[in-house]
């Protein structure tokens, strides 16, 4: 299976919240399956200082060989590279929509964002079938009698596309934690959606999230959940949802998406090699 790699010109910057800019990219080529999915996940690589755009190796049939010639880059030219969502495709051409999340100045993906402007060009790696998940969204979801999606800003972009392509009648819940009543976004969907917003409003990052699952009580029936945001705030989550709320481990779909104090550069930690088995291991 080719992994599309492709260089991206931004043609638009857009702060959809004063944390959130929606950056619109031309794509140099583009599969047309780009933006037929919900929660299509990529790698976007960013210039090293005093590169015009990133060096990106070639195209090639396997994804791994990719990689391998990626990591065969001297380290000083290698791209940084970071993980994000096709938050959309305009329809009938190769423009993209990713909405990056204004954390500060701490990292490249953050930082680089905070300054974009049309004419900037970074690599885009996917997306790809490769991280698809092992059941589609909408079939997990229609065998389920209610879906939640949980998340932070970060699992926002995807949270967005998942609730647009839920079908009429099902019953679905959203919690989203954000950092301040601003940051709210409107969500689009056919399904019966109950949106609730948990503000942080300086609290540590995750804390109003896992603090919802230990307080509230969950409609009966058997649900899908979809987790995603910081990882510690993924885990605790996920072990409330399973220990105290009785929701089989094969009915979370859950992913950490950054983590507290470290970089997605950073090694993985016990926890997050013992998330990645679990994963694996179908959840
Ligand atoms: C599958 C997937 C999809 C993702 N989709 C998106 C997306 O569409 N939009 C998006 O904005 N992010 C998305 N993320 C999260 C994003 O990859 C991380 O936030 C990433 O760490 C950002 O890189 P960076 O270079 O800005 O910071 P890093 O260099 O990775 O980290 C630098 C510092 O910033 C901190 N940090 C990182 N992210 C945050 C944050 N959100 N809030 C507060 N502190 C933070 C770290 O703890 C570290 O201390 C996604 C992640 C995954 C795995």
């Amino acid at each position: 299976m080719t992994m599309p790699v492709t260089f991206v010109e931004v043609v638009e910057v857009h702060r959809i919240t004063p944390r959130t800019a929606r950056i619109t990219f031309a794509a140099e080529e583009l599969p047309d399956t780009v933006g037929t999915t919900p929660d299509q996940q990529l790698k976007l690589c960013f210039p090293r200082p005093g590169q015009r755009e990133p060096r990106l190796p070639a195209r090639q049939d396997d994804p791994m060989g990719w990689y391998r010639a990626y990591l065969a880059l001297p380290e000083a030219e290698r791209p940084l590279m970071r993980s994000f969502t096709l938050r959309g495709r305009r329809p009938g051409t190769r423009l993209v929509e990713i909405d990056f999340v204004l954390h500060g100045d701490t990292g490249p993906a953050a930082a680089w964002a905070l300054r974009a402007a049309p004419g900037d060009r970074l690599g885009m790696v996917g997306p790809s079938a490769l991280y698809a998940p092992k059941v589609p969204f909408a079939e997990a979801a229609a065998a389920a009698d209610w879906v939640l999606l949980a998340g932070d800003e970060t699992a926002l972009p995807a949270l967005a596309t998942l609730v647009g392509a839920l079908p009429e009648g099902v019953r679905a819940y959203a919690w989203i934690e954000v950092a301040d009543r601003t940051e709210r976004q409107d969500l689009e969907s056919r399904a019966v959606l109950a949106v609730e917003w948990l503000y942080r409003d300086g609290a540590a990052p995750g804390a109003l999230l896992a603090g919802a699952f230990r307080d509230r009580a969950l409609p009966g029936g058997e649900p899908f959940v979809w987790l995603a945001g910081e990882a510690g705030a993924v885990r605790a989550v996920r072990r409330l949802l399973v220990e105290r709320h009785g929701v089989p481990k094969a009915g979370i779909d859950f992913t950490g998406y950054w983590r507290h104090r470290l970089t997605q550069d950073d090694a993985p930690t016990a926890e997050d090699l013992a998330d990645a088995r679990e994963r694996s291991a179908g959840y």
